[in-house]
C-alpha cells in the first residue's frame, strides 16, 4: 500500500464483497463492443487494466434490448456466454478486481428507428423521433433491464451499473422537459422517479443481494430546467433504500452546452457536488470528471468528497496508472490530457474505434505490441517532437539502442508551443512523461544539436529516423513581408508585440488556438474552478435546476479586436474536434472574436488587410496580421541523408504535414518503432 496516497489505496467494504482500492475504471464505449472479435479484444483490453492495479472496472454500455440502441446488446444466454472470455480474463489477471457491466438504454438518443422514450420528445442530437412508451412498453423496458442484469450475472460479472443520466432513457423520465406524461410515470417528482426505482427494484430481485449494483445519477445535468438539487438527493436516497450498493455521480447531459470533460475543464471541478450529496447517503459514492493524476484523486478522497474516484480516459492513456501510483512511479504515468481526439471524437464520429492520442496501444492490445527485439539496432532519431519521442521510447522499450537529437534546448517540438495556449496546460504532462521515459529507457539525448547529414556519417547507425517536423507555410500574398505580419510561432512565443486590431489568416486548430491566446484575459479557466464556472454559467454553490444559472455567462476578454478568417466557404471551425470544437467556437464568440469565411486575401499594406469577403471588397483596418496558414514538411535533412546514401526514414510532420496532428504523429511513430 502506498503511503503517499493512503485514501486511494484503502480497501472499501461493500458487506458481501470488498474493493481492493478506490480507483475505478469507469465506463467508456470503445466500439470494440461491436467488433467481430469483441470478446477477445475486450478481454485483452480489460485484463491489461486489471493487471495495472485498478480496483473495479465498468464496461462500456450494453443495451438491454434492441430499442436500447447500441450495437452491443446483452439479453440472451448466448450473448452472456460470449462475455465469459472477458470476465474470466479479468479475474485471471487479478481475482480481487471487480468487473461490472454497464446497462445503457439510450432512449431518445438510440440510433435506431424503434427507439422509445417517456413522451416521444425528440432529442436535438437524436437521429429519430422516439415512440412514446405505453404501459406495456414501460413494463417491457423494466423487465429487459432486470433480464440484462441477470445475464450479466450469468456471464460472470461482479455487478452491473445502471446509467440513469446523460439524456438516456432513465434520465428522460426524471426531467420535466422530456417527461410530459400525466399518468403515474410523469407529472410529480414522485411519479417521474418511479421508473428508475422500479428498474432498480426489479434488477435487485433478479440478481439477489450479493451482486454489486451501481446507479449512475445525474448529480448536475447542466441542463436549464434539469434536475433540482432536492430531486437529486431524494432520488439517491430512494435508490439507496432499494438496495443500490454504490451511487455514481455523473455531470453530463449530451445536449448540454457546457463542457464537462474537455481539457479546458479544471481537474476534479465537479467533485464538490459529489461531496455535498455524500452528506445525505450511507452508501459509497463515486465522483468523476478530469481526475487524471494520483494527487488529484487522493485530494478528492481525503477531502471526503467521494469514496471512489472514477477514471475512464486516464485508463486508456496508461493501463498501469494505479500500479505506478502505488509504487511511487507517478512521474512515469502517461497522463490523459483531456484532448478527446482519439477517444470521444472517435466514439461520437460514427463508431470509429476508440484509442488514445498519447497511447495508440489503447484498444489495440491484441494487434499492437512492443515486443522485445531479437536483434538490437543502433538508431538515431532526429527531432524530439511527439513523433521522435514516441519512436525513441518505443524502440528503446523493445531493446534498441537509441540516440535522440533536437536543435532546441528542450524536448517537445510543437507541443512546447501548444502548452502555452490557455486551456492546454495538460500538454506539460505529456512532455514530463517523455522526459522521464527518456531516462527510464536509457536514451542518449543530444539537445541544442542541429543535425546535418555529415554529422551522422560514420557513426554507424543502423537506422536514422527523421522526425524534423514542419515549417509554417508562408502564403503568397502581396505585402506578406510587411512589418505588421508575423507567423504563429512569433505570436505564441511573444517574440513580437501584438497590436489591438488583429487579423488571423487561417482558422484551423492553430488559428483557433492563437485567437484563444490573444483574446484571453485573466486566469486560465482550466486552472481555476470559479473562473470556469463563471464562463459557462454553472452555479456550484446554489445548485439551481441542472446546476446552470441560465444567465449570460461572464467572460473576461482582452482589450483587442480579433478577426479570424479562412478562404473556404465552410463554416469556420468545421475541422475542429467533434466533441470539443463547439467549446472553442463558443468561447471565442463570447469574447467577441469576429469569424469570416469565404475570404480572398488581396494585399497587406499600411492601411491593413485588403480582402474580398464572398466577393465583396473589405478592408480590415488592423495593425497586426498573424499567419496560421498550415504547414509544410521539413525534409532538408532527409534529402541530404538520402543523397549521402544513409538509411533515413521519415515520420510525423516531416513525413506528411497535411492534416497532421499529434495523434497521427505518435500513432505512426509508435507503429514504425514496434516493427523495427
Ligand atoms: P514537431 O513537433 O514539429 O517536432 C520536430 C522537432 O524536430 C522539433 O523539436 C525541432 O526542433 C526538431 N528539428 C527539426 N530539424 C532538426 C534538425 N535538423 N536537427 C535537430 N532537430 C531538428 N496537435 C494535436 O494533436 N492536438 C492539439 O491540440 C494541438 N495543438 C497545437 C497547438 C499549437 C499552437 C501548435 C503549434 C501545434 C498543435 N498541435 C496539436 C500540433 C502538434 O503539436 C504537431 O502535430 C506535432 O507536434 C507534430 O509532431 P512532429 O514530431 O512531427 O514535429
Ligand atoms: P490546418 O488545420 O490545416 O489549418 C490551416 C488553415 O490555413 C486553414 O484554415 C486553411 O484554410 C488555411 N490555409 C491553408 N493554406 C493556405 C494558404 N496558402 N493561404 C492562406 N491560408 C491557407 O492547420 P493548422 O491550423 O496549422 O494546424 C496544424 C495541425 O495541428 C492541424 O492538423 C491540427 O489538427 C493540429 N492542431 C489541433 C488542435 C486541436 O485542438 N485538436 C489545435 C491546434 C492544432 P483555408 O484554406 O480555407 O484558408
Ligand atoms: Fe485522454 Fe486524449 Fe487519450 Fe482521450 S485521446 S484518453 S482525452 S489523452
Amino acid at each position: 500500500m502506498s503511503t503517499r496516497y493512503p485514501h486511494l489505496f484503502a480497501p472499501l467494504d461493500l458487506g458481501f464483497t470488498q474493493l481492493k482500492n478506490r480507483a475505478l475504471m469507469c465506463s467508456m464505449h470503445t466500439a470494440l463492443e461491436e467488433a467481430p472479435d469483441a470478446s477477445v479484444r475486450l478481454a485483452a483490453y480489460f485484463a491489461e487494466r486489471a493487471r495495472g492495479g485498478v480496483g473495479m472496472i465498468i464496461t462500456g454500455g450494453f443495451s438491454p434490448n434492441t430499442e436500447g440502441g447500441l450495437g452491443a446488446k446483452l439479453s440472451t444466454p448466448a450473448e452472456a456466454d460470449e462475455h465469459r472470455a472477458i470476465t474470466d480474463a479479468v479475474h485471471a489477471a487479478d481475482p480481487d478486481v471487480k468487473i461490472c457491466l454497464q446497462i445503457l438504454h439510450a432512449g431518445a438518443l438510440a440510433g435506431v428507428p424503434e427507439c422509445v422514450s417517456p413522451s416521444g420528445v425528440k432529442s436535438r442530437i437524436g437521429r429519430f423521433t422516439p415512440a412514446a412508451l405505453d404501459e406495456a412498453g414501460i413494463e417491457k423496458q423494466i423487465s429487459d433491464f432486470a433480464n440484462c442484469a441477470a445475464m450479466a450475472q450469468r456471464a460472470g460479472y461482479d455487478g452491473v451499473e445502471i446509467i440513469g443520466s446523460a439524456g438516456y432513457l432513465i434520465s428522460t423520465f426524471l426531467v420535466q422537459k422530456t417527461n410530459l406524461r400525466t399518468d403515474e410515470w410523469g407529472g410529480s417528482w414522485e411519479n417521474r422517479m418511479r421508473f428508475p426505482i422500479e428498474v432498480v427494484r426489479r434488477v435487485r430481485a433478479a440478481v439477489g443481494p450479493n451482486f454489486i449494483v451501481v446507479f449512475r445519477i445525474a448529480a448536475m445535468d447542466m441542463l436549464e430546467g434539469g434536475l433540482a438539487w432536492d430531486e437529486v438527493v431524494s432520488l439517491a436516497q430512494a435508490l439507496e433504500a432499494e438496495g443500490v450498493n454504490i451511487v455514481s455521480t455523473h455531470f453530463c447531459w449530451h445536449e448540454s452546452p457546457v463542457p464537462t470533460i474537455a481539457t479546458m475543464v479544471p481537474r476534479a471541478a465537479f467533485a464538490q457536488v459529489t461531496g455535498r450529496l455524500k452528506a445525505h447517503l450511507k452508501i459509497p459514492l463515486i465522483t468523476s470528471n478530469r481526475i487524471n493524476m494520483p494527487d488529484v484523486a487522493e485530494a478528492v478522497l481525503a477531502r471526503g468528497d467521494a469514496d471512489i474516484v472514477s477514471m475512464a480516459r486516464p485508463m486508456l492513456a496508461d493501463a498501469e496508472w494505479v500500479n505506478k501510483a502505488a509504487q511511487g512511479r507517478e512521474d512515469e504515468i502517461n497522463t490523459c490530457i483531456g484532448c478527446n481526439q482519439a477517444c470521444l471524437d472517435h466514439a461520437f464520429g460514427g463508431r470509429q474505434q476508440v484509442t488514445c492520442l498519447v497511447n495508440p496501444r489503447a484498444c489495440n492490445e491484441t494487434t499492437l505490441n512492443y515486443l522485445p527485439t531479437p536483434q538490437a539496432k543502433r538508431i538515431a532519431v532526429v527531432g524530439a517532437g511527439p513523433a521522435g519521442l514516441a519512436y525513441a521510447t518505443v524502440a528503446a522499450e523493445r531493446g534498441h539502442r537509441v540516440s535522440l537529437y533536437d536543435a532546441a534546448a528542450e524536448i517537445g517540438g510543437q507541443f512546447n508551443i501548444a502548452k502555452r495556449i490557455p486551456g492546454k496546460e495538460e500538454f506539460h504532462e505529456t512532455l514530463r512523461y517523455y522526459r522521464r521515459m527518456l531516462e527510464v529507457r536509457n536514451i542518449e539525448v543530444h539537445l541544442n544539436t542541429r543535425v546535418n547529414a555529415s554529422m551522422l556519417q560514420g557513426l554507424g547507425f543502423d537506422e536514422i529516423i527523421v522526425a524534423t517536423g514542419i515549417t509554417p507555410r508562408k502564403p503568397e500574398i502581396e505585402g506578406i513581408d510587411h512589418p505588421m505580419v508575423m507567423g504563429y510561432l512569433d505570436a505564441v512565443l511573444g517574440r513580437k508585440p501584438i497590436g489591438k486590431r488583429v487579423a488571423i489568416l487561417g482558422a484551423g486548430g492553430i488559428g483557433f488556438d492563437v485567437a484563444e491566446l490573444i483574446s484571453h484575459a485573466g486566469p486560465s479557466a482550466a486552472l481555476d474552478i470559479d473562473t470556469f464556472a463563471r464562463e459557462w454559467g454553472i452555479d456550484f454553490k446554489n445548485h439551481p435546476r441542472g446546476g446552470v444559472t441560465g444567465v449570460q455567462p461572464q467572460v473576461q476578454a482582452a482589450d483587442r479586436e480579433v478577426y479570424l478568417m479562412q478562404r473556404k466557404t465552410d463554416p469556420v471551425g468545421k475541422t475542429l474536434g467533434r466533441t470539443t470544437g463547439w467549446t472553442h467556437k463558443a468561447t471565442l464568440a463570447k469574447r467577441g472574436v469576429h469569424m469570416f469565411n469565404g475570404v480572398e486575401y488581396l494585399r497587406i499594406d499600411d492601411a491593413g488587410l485588403h480582402t474580398l469577403v464572398h466577393g465583396e471588397p473589405k478592408l480590415f483596418d488592423v495593425d497586426t496580421v498573424i499567419v496560421c496558414a498550415g504547414q509544410e514538411p521539413l525534409r532538408t535533412l532527409y534529402d541530404d541523408l538520402r543523397a549521402a546514401g544513409l538509411p533515413a526514414q521519415l515520420v510525423g510532420g516531416a513525413f506528411e504535414a497535411s492534416e497532421l496532428d499529434a495523434k497521427r504523429a505518435i500513432n505512426q511513430a509508435s507503429r514504425m518503432a514496434a516493427e523495427v
